[in-house]
């Protein structure tokens, strides 16, 4: 049962083959045993995850069933959820119970989903191998002996959907943070345009750049996803009320369109140095691409490896922004010093990790008065400079396809430097800079057998036709993520 995707146990389900709560208790079994090996839950809800269940079967018997209905999935422990406990994977709130449920949490359970649990994540999202986390790493199930990193920061979410511990699950991706897992897990993971999905209760990390998005196996199963979290809310000032519909079958866009899609390759990453194997893997689908009927056309982002420098200025200063607010007065952790001030200190040096601590170092520092032009201010500049080169692509193409990272997921005890866990970002922070939506889909096996991913970009709201051309990229790479398969059991 856990090999089938969300649309064929959907099928299965409204068939009457199989039950939510049989559905839901293969997948608690599962976590049972594999469950603590991966780390991929800080959080289990298991008898909430029951009830969800049974509620489900009593739709499914009335013949009234929700969008998702009976669907075992896992939630980012970035999004706050009403009595269950939301951590973010830090200290500072590792026992906050919020009396809210966030927006795309509480559209998930209006769809009919079954919370399994809160997922792992690198603290506040900040990290790309999920281990900033308080709770430790979680671990990418694809050859498990070597202990690989499932990526970050949504490396819970991956952990749990690649080993069949979750039928599909939320991530968000700030720099990449759902692009970048799901590359090295094999698995599709979409950054939805800017204001598609909302971000009201979901825990801040650099607001201008916070997108939710889904995780899942297939292409199918992450538009499926995305229909139910996107949506209009009144609560996020930034919220977009065009909406993400789909009925569950996407179509296919090189054969059925009148004119050939454009498909764009940015020559400033043709430089990058990259892997043989990734490099291989993205010519090869480009040639089936252009044998599919697509044109394949030259576009440049002048600016584009200048992403990375400036993501690395405004994530860290709107962080040191948002972070303000842990201060040990209202809620989370408190430790007690001589007065408020030293009260505040203690807190926040026992409360955070060190990649926090820096990224509001960093972000203190580049709004200062003195850097504030320089650094903020200029950053600002490349960003709107990489926005506009992104639309004027786009009047040469239709879509955008580049890799998803240079290589294959690299072992959880790699010693890297904070600048070298940054410059994993490079293919993926520009498309948050300009706020355009980006899928990661499987692209192929490395030689060493792990999975590779590249990624499908699309102009502001162009979020399906970014689906529908990853689905045939998808079809060609043929990559069989099938859980039982990737664990051997
Ligand atoms: N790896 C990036 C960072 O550390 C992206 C994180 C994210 O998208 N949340 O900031």
């Amino acid at each position: 049962m856990i090999d089938l995707t969300i649309k064929e146990a959907l099928e299965q389900l409204k068939s009457r083959k199989i039950s939510a709560t049989e559905l839901t208790k293969a997948y608690l079994d599962r976590i049972d045993k594999y469950g603590k090996d991966l780390n991929c839950y800080i959080t289990l809800t298991p008898e909430r995850a029951l009830q969800d269940a049974q509620e489900s079967d009593k739709r499914y018997a009335s013949g009234e069933t929700l969008k998702l209905d009976g669907m075992p999935i896992g939630m980012k422990d970035l999004f706050a959820t009403r009595g269950i406990k939301t951590t973010a994977a830090s200290h500072i709130i590792d026992n906050f119970i919020p009396e809210y449920e966030s927006t795309v949490s509480q559209k998930f359970i209006d769809a009919g989903t079954v919370l399994l649990g809160k997922t792992n994540l690198d603290e506040f999202a900040m990290g790309t191998f999920s281990k900033t986390s308080y709770f430790g790493a979680p671990v990418n199930p694809w050859q498990l002996e070597k202990r690989l990193t499932a990526g970050g920061s949504s490396g819970g979410t991956t952990s749990a959907v690649a080993s069949g511990l979750a039928i599909g699950g939320t991530g968000t991706d700030t720099g990449g943070s759902i692009r970048f897992p799901c590359a090295i897990t094999g698995l599709v993971g979409m950054k939805p345009t800017y204001g598609l999905c909302s971000r009201w209760g979901c825990i801040a990390f650099a607001s201008s750049l916070d997108t939710p998005g889904p995780i899942a196996r297939t292409v199918e199963d992450a538009a499926l996803l995305l229909s139910a979290m996107a949506g209009y809310d009144s609560k996020d000032s930034t919220s977009s009320d065009k909406g993400f519909y789909f009925n569950g079958d996407l179509q296919p866009i090189l054969t059925r369109s009148e004119k050939p899609i454009r498909v764009g390759v940015i020559k400033e990453l043709m430089d990058v140095k990259i892997s043989e194997d990734m490099k291989q893997l993205f010519q090869q689908r480009i040639a089936d691409l252009k044998s599919g009927g697509a044109e394949i056309v030259e576009v440049s982002i002048p600016n584009i490896l200048d992403a990375l420098a400036a993501y690395y200025i405004i994530a860290p200063a709107e962080a040191s922004s948002n972070l303000a607010r842990y201060d040990g007065m209202r809620y989370g952790l408190r430790v007690e010093g001589s007065d408020i001030y030293d009260t505040f200190k203690k807190t926040r040096a026992a409360g955070f990790g060190d990649e926090v601590k820096r990224r509001m170092i960093i972000g203190t520092a580049v709004l200062s008065s003195e850097s504030y032009e320089v650094y903020f201010m200029q950053a600002a500049r490349v960003r709107r400079m990489i926005a506009d080169s992104f639309n004027k692509a786009f009047t040469m193409c239709d879509l955008i396809v580049c890799p998803s990272s240079a290589g294959t997921a690299l072992p959880l005890d790699s010693d890297l430097t904070p600048l070298e866990y940054y410059a994993l970002d490079m293919f993926t922070v520009a498309m948050n800079l300009a706020g355009i939506p980006a899928c990661s889909v499987p692209c192929g096996l490395a030689g060493n057998g792990l999975p590779l991913g590249m990624q499908v970009v699309g102009k502001r709201f162009d979020d399906m036709r970014v689906l529908q051309l990853a689905k045939h990229i998808e079809d060609f790479s043929k990559v069989d993520n099938r859980p039982t398969k990737i664990m051997g059991k």
